[in-house]
């Protein structure tokens, strides 16, 4: 019955039963009932009218760099936006500032790549953050300070309801790693960027600075960033290290013994290693320090 609604309403393909831990940077996870990667807004929409009449769940991915799935068959569909990537970039004459209209597979690092040719400055930041742009919208990705949020200036949603709905400046906030519109019931279609006129030179600089400061994150491993939020005024690779969590394992799970925030997949990890592990970390931070830690990394599929 849903198969048969499903596929009535949507003209790309529908896949059942894919693998969802190659799709994910940490590699865990089972498979999902349904999947679905548009290249068309349509497509979007019509598949959220859909889940109107059927009460199905989406889930949308990105580049799965800050996802974890869940184990087993994830009911629902898994929409895939790396088909809806589509950009236009516009310079002013004068140079002085510039624009990104980006759907949102867009890939970020294309974003910095693209706005240091352009010589257009406020993207650095985002030097060696991997995924899509409406991923790091949606959780206004960033690193020492700036993020996503600060270049946004327009947001074109689909909402839960399947309206097509554009929002300006003024309409949405941001705060660290918070976007006010990000909901599991609407989809972050395109974004406007604006960034600002910046001697090449000194964009390499402070790109270079913000990947400097990465020196010590671990390398080469499979993981989905930092797994914790730093709390107000603290940092949660601190916090997590200070409370002995370096090397924590659950199954192929583990806390990096380099750096306390980031969880590994050192090989056969399933989605519940992961969340288990998640909890374990938060269980003792707060069991040592009273400080309740938020994940940073999503879940996707887990019972609430
Ligand atoms: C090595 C490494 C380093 C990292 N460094 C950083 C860092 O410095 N700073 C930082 O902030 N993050 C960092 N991350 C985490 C991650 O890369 C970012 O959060 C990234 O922006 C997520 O983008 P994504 O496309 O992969 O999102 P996904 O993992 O696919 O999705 C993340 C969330 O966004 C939602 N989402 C995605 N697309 C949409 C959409 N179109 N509409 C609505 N919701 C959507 C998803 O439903 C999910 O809840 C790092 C990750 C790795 C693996």
């Amino acid at each position: 019955m849903r198969k048969t609604a499903l596929r009535r309403v949507l003209a790309c393909p529908l896949e059942e039963g894919k693998e969802l831990a190659p799709l994910s940077a940490l590699g865990v996870g089972g498979r999902c009932e349904f999947f679905a990667e548009p290249s068309k807004l349509a497509d979007v929409a019509a598949l959220f009218q859909a889940r109107v009449l059927e009460g199905f769940p989406i889930y949308i991915l990105g580049g799965g760099t800050n996802t974890v799935f869940a184990d087993g068959e994830i009911e629902g569909v898994v929409l895939s936006t790396l088909r809806l990537s589509a950009c236009c970039w516009s310079v002013e004459g004068s140079r002085l500032q510039g624009e990104l209209e980006a759907e949102a597979g867009y890939p970020l690092p294309l974003v910095v790549a693209a706005a240091r040719k352009e010589g257009l400055g406020g993207a650095e930041f985002a030097q060696g953050i991997p995924g899509t742009l409406a991923g790091a919208v949606a959780g206004n990705a960033g690193a020492g300070g700036s993020s996503v949020g600060d270049l946004l200036d327009e947001v074109t949603t689909v909402e839960a309801n399947g309206e097509i709905r554009g929002w300006r400046r003024g309409e949405f906030h941001c705060s660290y790693r918070f976007f006010s519109l990000a909901s599991p019931t609407r989809f972050i279609a395109a974004c406007k960027l604006k960034f600002w006129k910046k001697n090449p030179k000194e964009i390499q600089r402070d790109e270079s600075a913000f990947l400097r400061a990465r020196a010590g994150q671990p390398r080469g491993v499979r993981s989905a960033g930092c797994a914790f939020k730093n709390p107000p005024g603290d940092s949660a690779g601190r916090l997590l290290d200070a409370c002995g969590c370096k090397g924590l394992r659950v199954g192929g799970a583990a806390v990096s013994g380099v750096h306390a925030n980031f969880l590994l997949n050192e090989g056969g990890a399933a989605g519940g290693d992961v969340f288990r592990l998640v909890t374990l970390c938060r269980d003792i931070v707060f069991g040592k320090t009273g400080i309740l830690l938020e994940p940073e990394i999503k879940f996707m599929g887990f019972p609430e």
